[in-house]
């Protein structure tokens, strides 16, 4: 068997046992997905093993074809559908409104509150009730997410936050997912690393940062939704194991 088979076996060994004290310690725990690469990794993970944990994906009504495509490919292939939350139409049609249909390509202000009527406010009824959450965030995905760890408590949600792949590379991400015929978005074989709404990604070059394609247009230091924020800045958060 060689070294780097073992090393994603005690990684998965790693990340099962993190999730099953999560469990242990914080339950109800979600899963909050959106469909990307690292998500369908802790998918398979949730499943294979069978995790008391649920999934949850926020579906904004702007996503690309291929992350509604991969949806329903995952339930017929785990043979289970995700919950999924949608905004609330009376904010979306405010916003619409207000900024047109692409304002936010207006400016970060619009862009943010944008992004907080069709990703935060449901992800904060998602969440309502939860004492913990997971996610797909790790370390080497960009400059704004240098700071992720483990677990760690969410002051911005008031719950537990579990990040079981934020030591995990690029590489062993992808290993996993060939090496267990996981389904992914086949966006990813074109040149989009990181995938969110349609009209706010596309598709990097290579050598880029690989969240170089979402929200293009500004700073790197900006580029995050809201979901893992704190006052404007993603959460520095201390380390805890669980
Ligand atoms: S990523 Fe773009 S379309 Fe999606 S919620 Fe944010 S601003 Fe709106």
């Amino acid at each position: 068997m060689s070294s780097s088979v073992v090393q994603i076996d005690e990684k998965v060994a790693a990340v099962v046992d993190e999730l099953r004290a999560a469990v242990d310690h914080f339950a109800p725990v979600v899963f909050a997905s959106s469909m990307g690469a690292e998500d369908m990794v802790l998918m398979d993970i949730i499943y294979r093993y069978n995790i008391d944990v649920d999934i949850f994906s926020i579906d904004t009504g702007r996503l690309p074809a291929e992350t509604y495509a991969l949806m329903a490919a995952a339930a017929t292939h785990y043979g289970r559908r995700s919950v999924i939350y949608m905004p609330q139409a009376e904010s979306v049609e405010i916003f619409v409104g207000a900024y047109g249909i692409n304002g936010f390509f207006d400016s970060i202000d619009v862009r943010k509150a944008c992004c907080h009527a069709r990703k935060v406010e449901p992800l904060r009824r998602a969440l309502a009730g939860k004492r913990a959450w997971v996610t797909g965030l790790r370390s080497s995905q960009s400059s704004t997410r240098e700071a992720v760890v483990i677990s760690a408590f969410d002051d911005n949600n008031g719950l537990q936050k579990i990040n079981p792949l934020a030591l995990w590379s690029d590489t062993e991400v992808w290993e996993y997912i060939h090496a267990n015929g996981v389904p992914y978005n086949a966006l990813h074989d074109q040149g989009f690393p990181s995938i969110g709404c349609a009209p706010c990604t596309r598709a990097i070059q290579p050598g880029e940062d690989i969240r170089a394609g979402r929200w293009w247009w500004e700073n790197p230091e900006t580029k995050e939704c809201g979901l893992h924020m704190v006052d404007g800045r993603l959460q520095r958060i201390k380390v805890e194991t669980v």
